[in-house]
């Protein structure tokens, strides 16, 4: 018989889970492994709440496996490692973003793109190398391949540094690969969610001239005056829409539920790049005409490498760049939740994981 989530590793863990597709999430015991040699453990503090771990405590892609334990910005400090740990000792201050595996040999993987290879193993709703779930940050420890592992700069606070490890890897990436970050350019941002308000905040540290294009009139005064954007764009007014036409040269979309693209790719210039990194839970329509006059062009990308994760907290670091955070309790997580789906968060939950969650 297969063995219980408590009976799979030798050292207890607690955390939540959600057990079904309500989403609805509760007290869960659980293991994790002993620190293997190449592993550290770590003590989680905080831990963000990404709008996927919402999509997955919900089912909403069709491949969560209960149970869950949703979450992957984890901030923490070290308080295990193995023989062969290189890179920390005990009492760092250290990260875990989406990804805890990967098979380390394949073309992505020596490229530092362990986030696109194929036996990629995912924080939390994964299978690890040895055949055991993965659970997420939404409990008391975890222990990963040092690998897998980033250092948080001294002055990064862990509680709003959190999301950087998902949120934070996940817009500086494309908007780096893609070249939209040079000094000048008219860049949107589509969804004023986690993503997009530090999305704003990187592409305002490269010199890039921003506008936030948002479903959410109230959200205009605080992109404008707090995030610095440059301008704000409400998608659902035509004429808005309109007067901005053939203006930018990219748009990063950080939506997460479905949305026509049409009005979008007439923002771009020719040549401009329409770059998805939300994921709806349905398939979007794509007006082909729009794409062929201008030569325009759709992307995807999703989160970051090792290397680049590393490189984005150092950036971050050096140019004071962190999330705004609501920090919350354990046990708020399914308010959380349920306001997280109607876009009502300025604009990351974060969880006091250290001083909230309490063994059952
Ligand atoms: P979030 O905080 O909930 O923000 C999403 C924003 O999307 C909302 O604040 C809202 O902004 C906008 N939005 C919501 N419903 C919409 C609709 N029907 N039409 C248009 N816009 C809508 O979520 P998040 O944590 O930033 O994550 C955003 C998406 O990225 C999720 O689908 C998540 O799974 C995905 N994600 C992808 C990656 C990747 O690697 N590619 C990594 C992390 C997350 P406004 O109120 O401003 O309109
Ligand atoms: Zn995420
Ligand atoms: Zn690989």
């Amino acid at each position: 018989m297969e063995k219980s989530p408590e009976e799979q590793h030798p050292i207890k863990a607690f955390g939540w889970a959600a057990r079904d597709v309500s989403g609805f999430l509760s007290p869960f015991n659980f293991s994790r492994r002993e620190t293997g040699e190449k592993d550290v453990q770590i003590n989680i503090l905080y831990c963000g709440i990404c709008h996927t771990d919402l999509h997955c405590a919900k089912n909403e892609w069709g491949s969560s496996k209960y149970p869950i334990v949703p979450g992957h910005e984890i901030m923490g400090v070290v308080t295990e490692t193995g023989g062969k740990v290189t890179k920390f000792k005990v009492g760092d201050k250290v990260g875990v973003g989406c990804m805890v595996g990967s098979c380390l040999s394949c073309e992505n993987c020596s490229n530092n793109l362990e986030n696109y290879c194929k036996k990629i193993i995912l924080t939390y709703n994964s299978v690890y190398h040895d055949g055991t779930p993965t659970y997420g940050g939404y409990s008391d420890i975890l222990v990963a391949n040092e690998h897998f592992v980033v250092r948080i700069p001294d002055n990064l606070p862990l509680d709003a540094g959190a999301p950087l490890l998902c949120a934070g890897i996940t817009t500086y990436s494309p908007l780096k690969y893609f070249g939209l970050d040079k000094p000048g350019m008219h860049i949107g941002i589509v969804g004023l969610g986690g993503l997009g308000h530090i999305a704003v905040k990187f592409a305002k540290a490269f010199g890039v001239k921003i506008t936030v294009i948002s479903t959410s009139l109230h959200k205009k005064k605080k992109a404008l005056e707090h995030l610095g954007a440059d301008s704000f764009l409400v998608s659902t007014d035509k004429d808005q829409m309109k007067a901005a036409m053939d203006s930018m040269d990219g748009i990063l979309d950080t939506a997460s539920a479905v949305h026509p693209l049409l009005p979008l790719i007439s923002l771009l210039k020719s040549h401009g790049k329409l770059v998805m990194v939300g994921a709806p839970d349905r398939p979007l329509e794509l007006p082909v005409f729009p794409m062929l006059a201008g030569r325009k062009i759709l992307a995807g990308s999703g989160i970051g490498g090792m290397k680049e994760t590393q490189e984005m907290l150092d950036f971050a670091a050096e140019h004071n760049i962190v999330a705004d955070i609501e920090i919350i309790p354990m046990d708020y997580v399914n308010t959380a939740m349920e306001r997280l789906s109607r876009a009502d968060v300025k604009y990351r939950f974060v969880i006091d994981v250290a001083n909230s969650l309490k063994a059952a």
